[in-house]
């Protein structure tokens, strides 16, 4: 089955490594296409596209990696350019579903969800979401190791001239400083609009 897992990646971090490893082997997922949003129509994304698509391919180096133009997933989705594939999201992603999707039906119907756990965001509420959808059967739950990280955690660090090689992959730590991203900016945290 074709597995798809979007994101800003504005740094891809190591929550990031561990729920595509996770969710490749719990759902046998082959090919893993990772998806670049090169503009997210959900939140403010100052790094250009081209860096952040270097990025995920250093972060994801098993696994395809491309550029997606569509600022909404379901206008991915509606290209039909996978059949029934399955969507990786994380938890803080599926617990606003209703909130800050673009048609959230819409994507169920055209995409199975697998949903990974993250610190701070309690199964009760995913399972509450979930009871909400016309197909709840299409969104399954897996279990990730909890790893506390964000990218714009990873921002502020480097920001502030602080290590993070305990936060990403290596060849991602190298990236950022050769490419001379995120120093001495005044990141402040994303602003959520609608996805
Ligand atoms: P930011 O801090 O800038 O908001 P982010 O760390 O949430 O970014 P995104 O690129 O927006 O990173 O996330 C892409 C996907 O990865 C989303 O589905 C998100 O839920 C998931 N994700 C991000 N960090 C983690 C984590 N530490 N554990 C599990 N899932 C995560």
């Amino acid at each position: 089955m074709t597995g798809l897992f979007g994101g800003a990646f504005d740094p891809p971090h190591n929550g990031h490594v561990a729920l595509a490893r996770k969710g490749a082997s719990h759902f046998g997922l082959d090919p893993l296409v990772v998806l670049v949003n090169a503009a997210p129509g959900h939140k403010q994304v100052a790094t250009p596209p081209e860096a952040r698509l270097e990025l995920a391919r250093a972060a994801f180096p098993e696994y395809e990696v491309e550029l997606d133009p569509h600022a909404r997933t379901i206008e991915l989705l509606e290209t039909g350019r996978w059949d029934d594939p399955l969507f990786l999201v994380g938890a803080d992603e599926f617990a606003r579903f209703f909130e800050i999707w673009y048609r959230p039906e819409d994507v169920v119907e055209l995409a199975r969800l697998g949903v990974a756990t993250r610190p701070g965001f309690e199964r009760a509420v995913l399972e509450e979401v979930r009871s909400q959808l016309a197909w709840p059967d299409r969104v399954e739950f897996f279990e990730i190791e909890p790893l506390p990280v964000s990218s714009h955690e990873i921002r502020d660090l480097v920001a502030r001239g602080e290590a993070i090689d305990d936060l990403v992959p290596p060849a991602v730590a190298s990236r950022i400083a050769e490419l001379g991203l995120y120093r001495g900016q005044d990141y402040t945290k994303s602003i959520d609009q609608r996805n």
